[in-house]
Order: structure tokens, then C-alpha cells, then sequence
């Protein structure tokens, strides 16, 4: 009894198959460049790899290339649900659900939300539904998780009929990330999630701040957009409005907008996106994009922490917060009038678990994340229920 998890991006596509949600997957797949020239496959089995270059147009020829190969490796005989990791949910779902032509429309309607992801996972779902017609199919949004929010915190201070006509408010994204790490944050801490409260960094190319209270998010810090927050790859986080009005007496708004997305970040700082890269380089311009990258996480960090008194641990996830000894040293620094002390030799051995000095108030914790997991446990937790 399995359960396949597909993840539709732009231009990609990655498949896990779990045949037992709390053990690693399975099956792990990717499809990059889908409607170039030649796209690039991979999969991973237990006793072999392949990897190939095929033609694909789009994501439906994507999926077929790929159930032929899980088939012929007997890969596809017990799926029972198929999990959708869907960007936007909007105010429409705080929980996982199964798919439905009413359940399509709603994705659709949130396509302004997210012009550039919910099409794409709506074209995986659609491939889906009519290669496995007889399969439960499930969504789980990277929106749901932050649906906790009180409206104080996710209202923006615009005229209440930009809220109430076109539902301009922070969403927040990585649900299924932030949810993963701190349940497994409660079971390092040995605490019900429910009695847990949590400030939780994921930092990848893409990176997020969540207050977590109790289990539950209450604040987070991107907004209706993936552009708002802490500095990325290549987005810029938070800004000045007025910067942009300024910016759009001399830029279209196309430009600006792939600027913003594409350009900025550390990539607009220091010509590179990766991390790795930035940390080995010793330049004036890539110590002063790590000092803003950090400064920056303080400042949510001590945001977070005057909403969470009780804050239990600080959890490190994603590719640079699981891998970078520099950044979280960096990021802990100077916060021991906080209770928050990091132990410089478990922060260089530690890829999970606890990293903090044994005194430290707070807890400091490393957790790999796991999406696919997430969402192949919320649609298990869906079909049985
Ligand atoms: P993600 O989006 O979670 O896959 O994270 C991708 C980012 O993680 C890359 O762009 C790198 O900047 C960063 N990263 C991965 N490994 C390391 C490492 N060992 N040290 C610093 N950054 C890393």
C-alpha cells in the first residue's frame, strides 16, 4: 500500500513513492527542463538508478515518461492515494483534501495568487486524474499550514476593501516544511506539539521565518507572494513599497517583477546564488550579503521571540540552514541576553539534533526537512479518516 507524492513546478517535476510514511521514500524521481530541447530524467530505486535525456513537451508527456518506467520496474502495483503539493490555497483550504471538480476550480480561481505555480500543479493533477482515474487524489497547500494566523498578523494595512474585494493579505508558504520540522521538533523536545512553541527558519534558495504557538503558526514571513520575508537566491525580501513606486517611473512592471524574483537576493549582492559559493569567496561584497542575509534573520528571530515567551526551540532546515556551520553560528550570535546560546563544536558535528550550549534557555535544533513526507502523511492521515 504506497502513496505517491508529486511535486509540479515551472519547468520540473519530482516524484516519491512511500510505502511506509515514516520510513524514507522509496522511489525518488525528477524530471528538469520540461519543453527544452532535451530534458533531463532521473530515478532512484532501491538496487538501481536511471538517469536519461528525453523529449518532453509538457508536464502530461512528463508523467507518462515516468509511469512507464515505474511500471516496468513494478513500482506503480499498490498505489492507493497520489499526494499534490499545491502552492495556493488561498483562504479556501486550511487542511489537506481530496481533489474534486470543485476542489479544480477553487485551485483555478487562486491562480491570480500564484499565476506562476498553481497552474502547474493543476496540469499534474489533471495528467493524474486521468492516468489513475480510480486513485484517491489528494491536494496539500504550502498555504494551509499558515490559515492559523490571527488576522492582526496577516491583515495588511491597505483599505479593507483591497481585503474583503481581492483578498490582498499575507498567505505564507513552506507550510509543509515549517509543519514537518516542528513535529519533529516536539519529538526531540519530548513535548506534545500541541504544548510546543517554535521559531522555525527554513533557509534554502526560497526562505521563510514561522512563529509556531502551540503547534500552530501564527505568524511567518512571506506575504500573498514568495517574495516577501528574509533574503533569498535570487528574491529580494523585505522592501520599502515606496521603492518600487520609485522603480516604476523608469521599469515596466514585467521587468521589475523579474528583477525583484530573479535578480535580487544574494544574486543582486553578489553575483552568485549559492551559498556555498558566497561562503568560500572573500570579497567585501559577499561578507556584507552574508551580514545582511543574517541580519536579517535576527531581526525575525527577535520578532518572533516577543510573540513566543514560552519559545521552546530555534530549528534550522533547508539547504543552507541544515548545512551551513557559518550561517547558523552567525545567525545565533550575540543573542545570549535572549537564553539563546549555540555550542560552536555540536553546531560543526551535529546534521540533526540539538546544537545549543547545555545552559541555553532556548534550543537550537538542526533538522533536515522532508516535504514529500509531509504531504504522502497528510494524504494518508486524508484516505483513512
Ligand atoms: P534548497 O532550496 O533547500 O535546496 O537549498 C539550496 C541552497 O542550499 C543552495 O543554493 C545552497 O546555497 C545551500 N547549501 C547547500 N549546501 C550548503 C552548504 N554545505 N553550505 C552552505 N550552503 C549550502
Amino acid at each position: 500500500m504506497s502513496i505517491l507524492v508529486i511535486n509540479s513546478g515551472s519547468s520540473s517535476l519530482k516524484i516519491k513513492i512511500f510505502s511506509d510514511v515514516n520510513k524514507p521514500a522509496i522511489v525518488h524521481g525528477s524530471l528538469e527542463k520540461i519543453g527544452e530541447e532535451q530534458s533531463v530524467l532521473s530515478c532512484q530505486f532501491s538496487q538501481k538508478t536511471i538517469n536519461k535525456k528525453i523529449t518532453c513537451a509538457d508536464h502530461y508527456e512528463g508523467l507518462e515518461q515516468f509511469f512507464s518506467i515505474l511500471k516496468q520496474n513494478d513500482a506503480l502495483l499498490d498505489i492507493i492515494a497520489i499526494g499534490h503539493r499545491v502552492v495556493h490555497g488561498g483562504e479556501d483550504f486550511s487542511q489537506p483534501v481530496k481533489i474534486d471538480d470543485n476542489v479544480i476550480s477553487v485551485i483555478e480561481k487562486n491562480i491570480p495568487l500564484a499565476p506562476l505555480h498553481n497552474p502547474e500543479n493543476l496540469k499534474g493533477i489533471q495528467a493524474t486524474m486521468q492516468m489513475f482515474p480510480s486513485v484517491a487524489q489528494v491536494a496539500v497547500f504550502d498555504t494551509a499550514f499558515h490559515q492559523t494566523m490571527p488576522e492582526y498578523a496577516y491583515r495588511y494595512a491597505v483599505p479593507n476593501s483591497f481585503y474583503e474585494q481581492q483578498k490582498i493579505r499575507r498567505y505564507g508558504f513552506h507550510g509543509s516544511s515549517h509543519q514537518y520540522v516542528s513535529k519533529e521538533a516536539a519529538r526531540i523536545l519530548q513535548k506534545p506539539i500541541a504544548q510546543t512553541s517554535l521559531i522555525t527558519l527554513h533557509l534554502g534558495n526560497g526562505a521563510s521565518a514561522t512563529a509556531i504557538k502551540n503547534g500552530k503558526s501564527i505568524d511567518t514571513s512571506m506575504g500573498m507572494t514568495p517574495l516577501e520575508g528574509l533574503i533569498m537566491g535570487t528574491r529580494c525580501g523585505d522592501i520599502d513599497p515606496g521603492v518600487l513606486l520609485f522603480l516604476l517611473q523608469t521599469h515596466t512592471h514585467d521587468k521589475l517583477d523579474k528583477i525583484l524574483n530573479k535578480k535580487s537576493g544574494l544574486l543582486g549582492l553578489c553575483q552568485r546564488n549559492d551559498m556555498r559559493d558566497i561562503e568560500s569567496q572573500d570579497t567585501r561584497e559577499s561578507q556584507r550579503a552574508i551580514k545582511m542575509v543574517v541580519h536579517r534573520v535576527q531581526k525575525y528571530i527577535g520578532s518572533y521571540y516577543a510573540q513566543l515567551p514560552e519559545l521552546d526551540a530555534i530549528v534550522f532546515t533547508a539547504g543552507i540552514g541544515e548545512n551551513s556551520i557559518l550561517i547558523r553560528e552567525l545567525c545565533c550570535a550575540n543573542l545570549a541576553h535572549l537564553g539563546i546560546e549555540l555550542c560552536s563544536d555540536k553546531n560543526g558535528n551535529t546534521s540533526y539534533g540539538e546544537i545549543q550550549k547545555s545552559h541555553s534557555k532556548v534550543k537550537i535544533l538542526v533538522i533536515p526537512t522532508n516535504e514529500e513526507m509531509e504531504i504522502a502523511r497528510q494524504t494518508h492521515n486524508l484516505i483513512n479518516a
